[in-house]
This record gives C-alpha cells, structure tokens and sequence, in this order.
C-alpha cells in the first residue's frame, strides 16, 4: 500500500533496506556474543564484568528489534533465517573461546569499534533523506559509543588492580 511515511524517504529504498537488514544480522549475532559472554566469562571482577555483558546483550536485542520494526515500515521484511546472520553481516562473530574477563572485554570492545562505523557510515549515508531512520540511527549509534566506554572502563579497572597486585607482591 502507498504510504505518505514511506513516500517522504528521498533515497533509494533498497538500498536502505539492505543496509538495515545487514546492520540486523550484526545485532544479533552481538546479542549472542555478549549474552553467552556472560554465561562463560570469569577471573578478577566477574560480577561487574558478567552484569555489564548482560546489560550490552539486552540493548543489542532491543536493537534488532528497532531495526526490525522499520524494515517493516518501509516495506521490507527482516532476515528470517539465523544461518543469513552470517552472509549479511558487517561485524561478523567472535566466539568467546577464551572466557577469561580481559579476553572477553577486549574482543567486545572490538564488536562495539565495528559498531561505531558501521552506524556512523549508515547515518552519514541516509542523512536528512530519512528522519525516521536518522533518528533511530542515532539512537543506536549513542548507545554503541557508551557500550565502548563502559567496556573500556571495565577494562581500565582491571588493568589497575591487575598493576596494585603486581606492586604488592
Ligand atoms: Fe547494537
Ligand atoms: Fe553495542
Ligand atoms: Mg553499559
């Protein structure tokens, strides 16, 4: 059906679309990354590692989520099957095979750098041509660049006791 919110979009739709649907898949894919992160992280400050990670989890899913609903609202449909995940993705997944905090925090830094640019490229691409998507990209973005400084912190912190430990001793 023809919409007047869909009508006032002054770019080309598809390709809005893909780069929705691509950003999408790297929400999930972050959504598992740091929900079982928490499941298997340990060493020096578990606790405050493992609610940071699971916190970071929820906003990525309430991501895909905000992606989802205006994929829709523009006409598209939201990838469907978890194995496109992979094909689409810009940021791609990184397994938490060494669970230790300092590995773990490091390689979700790294999601969250990818993040950064891929938002910032979205929203210096769509511009003022979509208000709607601008302002959910935006959104988003700020979310990702605190994700960066709470996990850049953690990992401050670590290091710091990390170096007390070194002196004590
Ligand atoms: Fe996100
Ligand atoms: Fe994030
Ligand atoms: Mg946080």
């Amino acid at each position: 059906m023809q919409s007047k919110g869909t009508e006032i979009v002054q770019m080309d739709v598809n390709k809005l679309l893909e780069m929705l649907n691509k950003a999408f898949a790297d929400e999930w894919l972050a959504y598992y990354q740091y929900w079982v992160g928490e499941k298997v992280v340990k060493g020096p400050m578990r606790p405050s590692v493992a609610a940071e990670l699971s916190e970071h989890a929820a906003d990525e899913l309430k991501h895909a989520g905000m992606l989802a609903e205006r994929i829709v609202q523009l006409g598209g449909t939201p990838i469907l099957k978890p194995e496109d995940w992979y094909k689409a993705t810009n940021c791609g997944y990184d397994a938490p095979q060494y669970p230790h905090v300092g590995a773990v925090l490091e390689q979700n830094v790294k999601a969250e750098q990818c993040a950064i640019g891929v938002y910032n490229g979205i929203l210096r691409t769509v511009g003022d041509k979509d208000p709607i998507t601008q302002n959910m990209v935006r959104e988003i973005l700020e979310d990702e660049v605190e994700h960066e400084f709470d996990l850049q912190a953690l990992l401050e912190d670590l290091e710091l006791s990390l170096a007390t430990l070194r002196k004590a001793a």
